[in-house]
């Protein structure tokens, strides 16, 4: 690399997230000394983006920068934690100072944000691939899980899932839409926003909680198998943004709103009685959220339409033709 790899840290991630306190020492030692607040637990998490594999290689590099923070932050968010150090493994297969620029740009933006402070990291050559680890803290024993939802409990989501698949489509040039959807849907999958805020606050209410990034049926189906109970979403209730209804009509919006993959929105169980506290202190329309069910005896989890049980063929729904 023309750049050497110490000039290259320092131009580009010595100063690129939040400015903390409790760093005690950050970027440019041999490791980072942090201070975790008294008598938290530290919650932590690691995501790879691969070139190729979790992005497209073309991908705006301020975008790719943003993504491998966000996976990380919406991790942390289905926990109920708050972010606090992120360390950065950055495999280059050259040093490319533009590219660079603009990646750190964008995970530095989404870091400064969250106020998360870049304390460390890698970096080697090779094929490109990017590595966050993401440390944040919960309150002794109340970080949010997977398992813990109960029969009855009310399903709800974040956000409208299904966005983030439609602009992958349109990146890849799968789909075609009316210009007024078009700049929504892209940015609804180049820029996901976490759901950080919400996570936290949610320590309070929700009874299990999960971060929807593979679909929502299918991550539903994990709260619920991890809860040791089933899920039942209605298709009328399931959120769908004007935008996707545009490009695709409302049936197949909620179809994609099931099966599309990127939506990095939370998923999360309820107990009934703890519902008209949650709306009256969270108000759905102010932080953007939608009861979409409930958890039932059985396992799995299945869609209700007018009643009765949708099935899915998986020789694959044409969401885009
Ligand atoms: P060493 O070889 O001793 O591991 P490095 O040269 O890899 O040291 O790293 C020097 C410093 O820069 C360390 O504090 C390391 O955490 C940090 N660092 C290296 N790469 C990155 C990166 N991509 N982002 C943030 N910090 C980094
Ligand atoms: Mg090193």
């Amino acid at each position: 690399m023309a750049l050497t790899e110490s000039s290259l840290i320092e131009r580009y991630f010595r100063s690129g997230g939040a400015q903390r306190p409790d760093v005690a020492l950050g970027i440019g030692d041999d490791a980072a000394i942090l201070s975790p607040p008294a008598g938290c637990e530290l919650i932590v998490t690691t995501d790879t983006l691969v070139a190729g594999v979790h992005f497209l290689p073309a991908a705006p590099a301020a975008a790719v920068g943003h993504r491998a923070l966000a996976v990380n932050l919406s991790d942390l968010a289905a926990m109920g934690a708050r972010p606090a150090w992120a360390l950065l493994a950055l495999t280059l297969p050259e040093a490319r100072e533009d590219w660079l620029a603009e990646f750190s740009a964008g995970l530095g933006a989404l870091a400064r944000e969250h106020r998360v402070a870049l304390v460390g990291g890698d970096t080697t050559q090779g094929p490109l691939c990017i590595t966050v680890q993401l440390i944040g803290f919960a309150p002794p024993g109340l970080a949010l899980r997977r398992g813990g939802a109960q029969v009855g409990d009310v399903l709800f989501v974040s956000g409208s899932p299904g966005d983030a698949a439609a602009g992958l489509a349109l990146e890849e040039q799968r789909l075609t839409v009316p210009d007024t959807a078009r700049d929504y849907l892209r940015e609804r999958f180049l820029l996901p926003s976490p759901r950080v805020a919400l996570g936290e606050r949610l320590r309070d209410y929700a009874r299990a909680c999960i971060d929807v990034s593979d679909g929502l049926l299918g991550d539903a189906g994990k709260l619920a198998h991890a809860s040791g109970v089933a899920a039942e979403i209605a298709f009328e209730a399931l959120p769908v943004s004007e935008e996707l209804c545009a490009a695709l009509g409302d049936e197949r919006a909620r179809f994609l709103a099931l099966s599309g993959g990127d939506d990095y929105e939370l998923c999360f169980a309820v107990a009934p009685v703890r519902v008209p506290e949650l709306l009256a202190q969270l108000p759905p329309e102010r932080w953007g959220y939608t009861r979409i069910g409930a958890l039932v005896p059985g396992s799995g989890a299945r869609v209700l339409r007018g009643g009765t049980v949708m099935e899915f063929s998986h020789s694959g729904y044409q969401h885009f033709s």
